[in-house]
Order: C-alpha cells, then sequence, then structure tokens
C-alpha cells in the first residue's frame, strides 16, 4: 500500500526563528490525517526543528545532500551527517538544483544511490520544461529523467522511493497543470514503472504532484486515483494553507 504523502519544501526561506514559529503553528494546527506530512527547512535549521518537532508526527527531510561519504567538498552535506541529526529522507534532483547548480541526471544517480545505500528514503523530483510540453515531447522528457537516475535500481529498494513529478512551468509560477494533465502524467509514470520492474513496485511508489499547489486547488488534485500527494512550495511557508493543503488529502 503506498503511502499519501504532503511535504513542504521551505527552500532558501526563514531563519531559525521563523522555522520555529511556523513550526509551533503547524504542530498546534496539523489535523488527524492518515497521511505523512513533511517539512524541509534549510540545512542549518534541520537540528532545531528535529528538536521542535519532537512530540509530533510531521517529519523533517533534507532538501539535497552530496553523493560522497566525505571529503573535500565546500559547503556540502553527507548522508551521515544527515542521519546523525535523524533525518533519514532527502529530496533529490528538485529543478532549481537542475538548473541553478548544474545538477545532472549522471549526478543525481549518484545521489539517490549514496542515500539508498545509507538506508535513506528518496524524494526523486523531476519534470518537463514549458518548451517540451508545447513540443508534445513530456512523456519523453519525464521518461528519460526517470531511466537516467532510478531505472538501474534493483527493485528491492523501491520502497525507498517518493516519486515528485513537478512540471518546471508550474513551480512558483502560479500556475498549476490541470488535475487532468497530473493524473495523465502520473498514469504514464506508474505504466513505465510497472514495464521497467513490474505491477508491485509500480502500485506501491508513492507520486507526489508538485507545482503551485494551493488550498483553492489541492483537493482537486489530491483527487486524481495515482496522485498519491503534493510537494508544495510557497505555500507551505504559510501555516493555515500548508494547513489547509494537509486537510485536502
Ligand atoms: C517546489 O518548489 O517544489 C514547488 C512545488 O513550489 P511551488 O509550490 O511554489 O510551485
Amino acid at each position: 500500500m503506498r503511502s499519501k504523502i504532503v511535504a513542504g519544501n521551505w527552500k532558501m526561506n526563514k531563519t531559525l526563528e521563523a522555522t520555529e514559529t511556523l513550526l509551533a503553528a503547524l504542530a498546534a494546527k496539523l489535523p488527524d490525517t492518515h497521511a505523512e506530512v513533511m517539512v524541509a527547512p534549510t540545512f542549518v535549521n534541520l537540528t532545531g526543528a528535529v528538536q521542535s518537532l519532537h512530540a509530533s508526527t510531521i517529519q523533517v527531510i533534507a532538501q539535497n545532500m552530496h553523493f560522497a561519504e566525505s571529503g573535500a567538498y565546500t559547503g556540502e552535506i553527507s548522508a551521515d551527517m544527515l542521519l546523525n541529526i535523524d533525518i533519514d529522507t532527502v529530496i533529490i534532483g528538485h529543478s532549481e538544483r537542475r538548473a541553478y547548480f548544474g545538477e545532472t541526471d549522471a549526478i543525481l544517480a549518484k545521489k539517490v544511490v549514496a542515500a539508498l545505500d545509507k538506508n535513506m528514503r528518496v524524494m526523486f523530483c523531476f519534470g518537463e520544461e514549458l518548451d517540451d510540453r508545447k513540443s508534445e515531447n513530456h512523456f519523453k522528457v519525464v521518461e528519460t529523467q526517470l531511466r537516467n537516475a532510478l531505472f538501474d535500481l534493483d527493485a528491492s529498494v523501491w520502497n525507498k522511493i517518493i516519486l515528485a513529478y513537478e512540471p518546471v512551468w508550474a513551480i512558483g509560477t502560479g500556475e498549476t497543470a490541470s488535475p487532468e494533465q497530473a493524473q495523465e502524467m502520473h498514469a504514464f509514470i506508474r505504466k513505465t514503472i510497472a514495464d521497467v520492474y513490474d505491477t508491485s513496485v509500480a502500485n506501491n511508489v508513492s507520486i507526489l504532484y508538485g507545482g503551485s499547489v494551493k488550498p483553492g486547488n489541492a483537493s482537486e488534485i489530491f483527487s486524481k486515483p495515482d496522485v498519491d500527494g503534493g510537494l508544495i512550495g510557497g505555500a507551505s511557508l504559510v501555516a493555515d494553507d500548508f494547513v489547509a493543503i494537509i486537510k485536502a488529502i
């Protein structure tokens, strides 16, 4: 059975104090839910967030990590460093990492393997650019991203993978994929995984949608059968909006 998940990606936002204020509001307002709820504060606030949430079911996850165990990688963070502060889930492949930090499919494949080797869960992000969709290449682009980073993995590790389909044209733009577009792509992703692996792997992987999910559109997107939740950027920075999105699932 795959999990329903709502995750907030806080990107490079909020000081420690502001992080703790937002977490306190979220913890206080968190509705009863069958879904896993996750937040990804920036690195320097992870320890504080873990401490703030010690009595809450909200999980703290990381926005990124390096593929090396340790060494001369100035500014980077390793899997062991995350595990050491009780973070066992990491976002890999966010479109901003791909676009602004030159993270290629080959680099992402190494990061995925490094995280899985440490028994971490990976929330793997991918999605097409606007031009890909306009030229009707979006299915091909998505399939290639998945193939290059994930399809060499053994089926046995797929219980550690969460997928987040995030069309780049919908991230932070206020433009959302329609529920039908999201469902169409999620069904395609699940079928592709079933073809490469089998239906058990495909049916057990959670596939989240990300891209301008808001309280006003979350219910309709989450109602689609292959949409198992959302990765939320901007709206996750406002407690009432994030709580409304959690309620929508
Ligand atoms: C994201 O960055 O993963 C994201 C989905 O952002 P937003 O919700 O702001 O579009």
